[in-house]
């Protein structure tokens, strides 16, 4: 079924050395060519040798500048102990220092329990939050309940006796090697059992099936607003059932850390409103866009005379492919004798500097793509002001959200400040000279 591979070069085929070569061979048994972009794959008995030494060696330095603190934390989760720094906020237990386990706290872990249940009876993880803030019920850090903690307690598996480490919440990580990750049985007894569990996995199931509404909130500005005050992102948060806000990601504690900020909420339509304000006085002025964008790709041009930068990217491919040529010399010097450290440390010196090179042809490429890119863009912003800039006051969130994915948006936003910057900024998105150039332009 398949009749080539093509990596990127060739350490990205497998990590490991030995599995490196197994798949050199079994890609050849099977007729499969293999083909890296930065070099020459060369499939004889040496070219096979030079690959496995090669990712001996890049594994060798990965291994050698590996920190204590990493093994440290690696011993003490083999011996099925936490490292410290995660898992001491986790209601229901309390966080045992010396022991590096969690033992419950009879008072939260009766909450628990009662949350698991109300969630199995079909209340929301909204009305359960109002429900134990009813009750003055504090939280670990002693605030107020949110839905949000509600659905993180009943989707944690360490209420089961499941701890995992290493894994961020809820996604698997792409890297399932198992140095990343690890189920530990014994650091969090359960206080809740695997039967109550998986009920109230199912009755989250069950309630999101019937009310898909739920998750119909908008928040067109996703994506392109970041928190004034630590930079996470902001996502969308919906209180008391119909205040849309922002909050940022920073405020709540993942798996790995603790949280890093304590921004406030910021009210979705106060912010969505001034930024989209902002963007429809740039899209009014179609003409002064337009003009910015011409001047650009002018300017861009100028910098690389036409075919320089392609030369440039074939002399680096060229080069690249180069490489291959030092690491066989290298192995004829191990076969003369050298001493392999000397040869390890000269093979991972190719490497660095081969890594430098195709840095830089990234870099060139990248710049070849802006140029593209500004040649696009320009009939892309014609066509997207003909659709939106005749009804600029009745735009649906789908043709805001478009707007400002075409305007490189990047709102930068606290409860009191919001700093809006774009593609074409400063010059379009600085309220004054836009005021000051459309004057301009029209006469
Ligand atoms: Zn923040």
């Amino acid at each position: 079924m398949i009749d080539r591979i093509v990596v990127y070069s060739l350490d990205r085929l497998s990590r490991d050395p030995v599995h490196g070569v197994i798949l050199m061979q079994e890609l050849e048994k099977h007729g499969v060519l293999l083909e890296a972009a930065t070099e020459t794959v060369d499939n004889s008995e040496v070219g096979k040798l030079v690959f496995y030494i090669k990712g001996y060696a890049a594994k060798l330095d990965a291994e050698r500048r590996r920190d204590a603190t990493g093994r440290g934390k690696k011993e003490l989760l083999k011996n099925g102990k936490l490292p410290q720094g995660t898992g001491i906020g986790i209601y229901g237990y309390h966080w045992i220092k010396e022991h590096k386990k969690r033992v419950p706290l009879e008072r939260e872990a009766k909450v628990v329990k009662r949350i698991f249940e109300m969630v199995i009876a079909g209340n929301s993880c909204f009305k359960i939050a109002n429900i134990l803030n009813s009750e003055s019920i504090p939280t670990k850090s002693g605030k107020k309940w949110e839905a949000r903690t509600i659905a993180r307690i009943v989707s944690n598996t360490a209420y089961m006796g499941i701890t995992y480490f290493g894994k961020t919440s809820g996604k698997e990580r792409k890297d399932n090697s198992k140095e990343s990750w690890y189920a530990l049985t014994d650091v969090t007894p359960a206080i809740i059992s695997k039967e109550l569990f998986n009920s109230a996995q199912e009755a989250i199931a069950r309630s999101k099936e019937l009310n898909p509404g739920k998750a119909k909130h908008e928040y067109p500005l996703t994506g392109f607003l970041v928190c004034g005050k630590c930079g996470s992102p902001l996502v969308g948060s919906c209180l008391r059932k119909d205040y849309r806000y922002y909050h940022c990601r920073g405020t709540y504690s993942t798996v790995n850390r603790e949280k890093i900020c304590d921004a406030k909420y910021i009210k979705a339509e106060w912010i969505e409103n001034i930024v989209w304000e902002k963007v429809k006085e740039v899209l009014s002025h179609p003409d002064v866009l337009l003009a910015e964008v011409r001047n650009r790709k002018d300017t861009e041009q100028d910098q690389y005379s036409s075919g320089a930068l392609d030369q440039e990217i074939k002399t680096l491919t060229r080069k690249l492919k180069g490489y291959a040529g030092q690491e066989r010399r290298l192995m004829k010097a191990f076969k003369l004798g050298f001493t392999p450290d000397i040869i390890l440390d000269e093979m991972n010196e190719t490497k660095k500097e081969k890594e430098a090179d195709q840095t830089r042809l990234a870099s060139l490429i990248q710049t070849k793509e802006n140029i593209l890119k500004l040649e696009d863009y320009e009939e892309k912003l014609k066509e997207l002001c003909a659709r939106i800039v005749p009804d600029l006051d009745n735009c649906t969130n789908e043709d805001k959200k478009d707007a400002y994915k075409y305007l490189d948006l990047k709102v930068t936003a606290t409860p009191e400040a919001i700093d809006i910057k774009g593609y074409l900024d400063p010059t379009v998105f600085d309220a004054q000279s836009c005021v000051r150039m459309a004057s301009h332009s029209s006469g």
